[in-house]
């Protein structure tokens, strides 16, 4: 149970990330063992009676608590600079558990108008069955937080920066508006990681993770974790999380702990290599738009060093032409890789208007910004060169194929990457 975090707050984040809440192994493991078990012995009733009564330190029933899951619970919570975390099944497992912990009917919540998918989902249908209401609003002007904040608001939602326009929000500006009216400010920082921003030094109260994303790194879990003080994390974990389940998996703490470890060396090829595309497409002439956190006109400038200490590694770009054009370079593709979701070591790459966006109207699409040429991009860990070559050979079929419905396959020989 004894997690050896003792020297945590003196070590830099990189170090953190491969120490940060390491528990005493009985035998020295070196790697976190992973306790693939739902349930733990009790030596006698007492002992049993001891820990339901929370007397005695120590494992009960995986869903309340398991010692893999808690290392990594530990580890990310050190990272983000919170007293402690909880994980959970999904990142979505995260979103609604940390929120619903807190509100009940007739509570109000200010989210942000550019946020992930599922968040909306969640925020602007189920509450509404439960009695909570909430306003949607631009918050890259503080204003309009300050104008949406009601007597009855318990939470404000921030993303930033959001998909798919990578729009960025002041954190501290939201904070110091939230707190006259004494509402946690949540964070999703999915996108950033604590790495390259934490919240809690902006005065968020609360910090999710879709872990799904960059934390774990490569792809094979589909999980989430949440940042805060001891007293709201056991408010979450004695709630919406034990009691609404979606806790995570042994298995896929254990696959986080692993990925983990070289969050430092990913984020910064991440980071490097999408400076890299983000400037290949800014020069590039069929090119209309590029949405990226470093381009020299991008807003997060001015939140560079003191709330982001790095531009992430996801870009959206709006293609001249139509949504055929789009479809067609998308197509041509052949080591990036169609797919929804971030944070892999492959680059992915898809058509919100087609796929995450698709259940919008064109009215809302339009409204939202979300063209029919706009492509979002995940920019991976693959050598650079292969990712701008790509890139290069597949625009170009887009507007050289002289026969639009001709299938790209017929149009000539892919390119050989070995
Ligand atoms: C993916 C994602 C989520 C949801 O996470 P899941 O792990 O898919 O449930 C939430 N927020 C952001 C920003 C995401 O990218």
């Amino acid at each position: 149970m004894r997690n050896n975090n003792n020297h945590a707050s003196q070590w830099q984040p990189a170090t953190v990330t491969i120490h940060g809440g390491k528990r005493r192994d009985e035998h020295g493991a070196l790697v976190a063992p992973l306790y693939q078990t739902a349930t733990f012995s009790f030596e006698t009733t007492a002992q049993g009676s001891a820990r339901f009564a929370g007397e005695q330190e120590g494992y009960i029933y995986s869903r309340l608590g398991n010692p893999t899951v808690n290392e990594l619970e530990v580890r990310v919570a050190q990272l983000e600079g919170y007293a402690a975390g909880a994980a959970s099944a999904t990142g979505m497992g995260a979103v609604s558990a940390a929120m619903l912990a807190f509100l009940e009917q007739g509570d109000h919540v200010v989210v942000a108008d550019a946020i992930y998918g599922c968040s909306f989902a969640l925020f602007s249908h189920l509450f509404a069955k439960f009695g909570i209401s909430v306003d949607f609003v631009d918050m890259t002007d503080a204003n309009n937080v300050a104008a949406a904040m009601r007597s009855n608001t318990k939470m404000v939602f921030i993303e930033t920066p959001a998909n798919p326009h990578l729009k960025v929000i002041d954190i501290a500006a939201v904070a110091a508006i939230a707190e006259r009216y004494q509402a946690r400010v949540i964070v999703d920082n999915t996108f950033m990681t604590p790495l390259l921003q934490r919240p809690r030094e902006q005065g968020a109260h609360l910090v999710i993770h879709s872990a799904t994303k960059y934390l774990n790194g490569h792809g094979d879990v589909v999980a989430g974790l949440i940042c805060g003080s001891a007293e709201d994390i056991e408010l979450i974990k004695m709630t919406t999380l034990k009691d609404m389940g979606a806790t995570m998996s042994p298995h896929d703490a254990w696959l986080i702990l692993r990925g983990l470890k070289t969050l430092d060396v990913r984020m910064e090829r991440h980071c490097r290599n999408a400076m890299q595309v983000a400037d290949y497409l800014v020069g590039h002439k069929k090119v209309r738009r590029v949405y990226f956190p470093g381009l020299p006109d991008h807003p997060a400038q001015q939140l560079m060093g003191t709330q982001m200490h790095g531009y992430g590694a996801v870009i959206a770009f709006e293609l001249q032409g139509d949504q055929a054009t789009a479809q067609r370079m998308l197509d041509r593709l052949q080591l990036i890789t169609i797919a929804v979701s971030l944070g892999d070591a492959e680059t992915l790459i898809q058509h919100p208007a087609s796929m995450t966006h698709s259940p919008y109207t064109p009215e809302a699409r339009a409204k939202a910004g979300i063209s029919d040429t706009l492509v979002r991009i995940s920019v991976g860990l693959e050598a650079v060169d292969d990712i701008l070559r790509d890139l290069e050979q597949a625009i170009g079929f887009a507007y050289s194929a002289s026969d639009p419905a001709k299938p790209a396959e017929q149009q000539g020989e892919p390119l050989a990457y070995g």
